[in-house]
Order: C-alpha cells, then structure tokens, then sequence
C-alpha cells in the first residue's frame, strides 16, 4: 500500500541517518508524500526539501475561489483575500489542530466577488492546517527550476522501475521472504545495468559503426 510505502521512506531515512550520519537534502516523490505530516516530517523535522506536489483537498470543483486565491501573510498571521481584505483566527484549535481564519462579514457584504468567494455564508472561511507552513514551503518549491529539474529526474527512476517490471517480468516476487526478495531484486538490478551498458558501449546504428570503423 502507499501509506506503507511513504511509512518505509522515513524508516529508511532515519536508519541511513542513524548509522551513516548521512541524509538527504531533497525528497523527490509524487502526490503520496505531499500529505500534511509527511511534509510537517520532512520540513520541519528533518530539513529536507520537498519536491512532492501538496496533497491539496481545498481546492474547489463549483468555480467557486479556492485557498489558493488567498495569500498567507507570515508576519501577520493572517491570511489575505484578492480583495486585500485579512481573514483572522481566534488563535484556538479545533479539535483536530486545526485553525479557521475568518473575514469581516462587513467587507464581504459590499464585495463584488462575493458570489464567487462566498455565495451561501456571509464570510469566507479558511481552515490551515498545524503544518501548513511546511505545505507553504511544498508550493513555493513547486514554482521553482529545481523542482522541474527533480521532476525529470524522478521519471527517469520511475522508467527504470517499469521497465523492471515490463520488459524483466519483476511485476511480482517469486522468491520468499526478506532476503529472497533481496536477491531477486539484486538480480533483476543486474540483468538491467547489463542491458543498460551493452547498448551504452554498441554503436546505434550501422551507420555509426561505419563511422566508428573509419
Ligand atoms: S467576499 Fe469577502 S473574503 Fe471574499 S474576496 Fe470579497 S471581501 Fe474578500
């Protein structure tokens, strides 16, 4: 399963930092790792840079504005709307840690984009998580030539792994067991680099080899 999956990835993590003193100054991954926790884990617990997409479920399907329409203001605590106007949290926490920032129901009554912020309630309401911040790290990275770069290295691991798994047939694990599944894969791995550098020292096409004999 996925959770297991990005459960291992911070198991791993720690162990590599635990025995090798060494860890990583990226985490490259798909919208799995872009949970709330997995991001608080990574940023603010680890100093890791995300280069995960956020896992977003605040944003809006009826056309309506949705959280990413407002500005988050780190000094005021506090967020923005499009019209400027800030939307403040009482400072309380719901039960589950969460903090609602309201607007002023006066601002919005005289707004003219109201029917596009909020048509059935006389404010607007923004719930931010307790990891927000680290979400907010997620999305500005997002933006950046770094994370592109991260995004065109991971498909080139993701390749290797369907590949493995098409052409090498390591859809399943045949043999038992940790340390069975150790030397199957070990095998496949194998098997694959030879393949990888057979066609990375043979010419491409006839006419290269022409060209290589001449
Ligand atoms: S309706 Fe209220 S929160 Fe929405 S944009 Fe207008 S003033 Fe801002």
């Amino acid at each position: 399963y996925r959770t297991d999956e990005v459960e291992a990835t911070r198991t791993m993590v720690d162990r590599v930092e635990q025995r090798f003193d060494l860890k990583p100054t990226r985490l490259i991954g798909d919208t799995a790792y872009g949970t709330s926790e997995m991001l608080g884990w990574m940023v603010d617990e680890k100093d890791i840079e995300p280069h995960v997409p956020v896992w977003d479920k605040a944003q809006r399907k009826d056309g309506t504005l949705g959280r990413s329409d407002f500005t988050w203001d780190a000094d005021a605590a506090e967020y923005r709307c499009p019209r400027g106007r800030p939307l403040r949290s009482s400072g309380k926490p719901t039960a589950d840690n969460t903090l609602i920032y309201r607007s002023n129901f006066h601002d919005c009554g005289s707004c003219e984009l109201k029917s596009k912020c909020c048509p059935n309630t006389t404010h607007r309401k923004i719930a931010r998580q307790v990891n927000e911040s680290a979400r907010d790290v997620a999305r500005q990275l997002a933006k950046t030539k770094r994370y592109e770069q991260s995004r065109r290295h991971r498909k080139k691991v993701e390749m290797l792994f369907a590949h493995l798994k098409r052409i090498l047939k390591l859809d399943r694990l045949r043999l038992r067991g940790l340390k069975g599944a150790r030397d199957e894969f070990l095998l496949a791995a194998t098997a694959q680099n030879l393949r990888r550098m057979a066609a990375w020292l043979m010419p491409r096409s006839p006419e290269a080899a022409m060209a290589t004999a001449l």
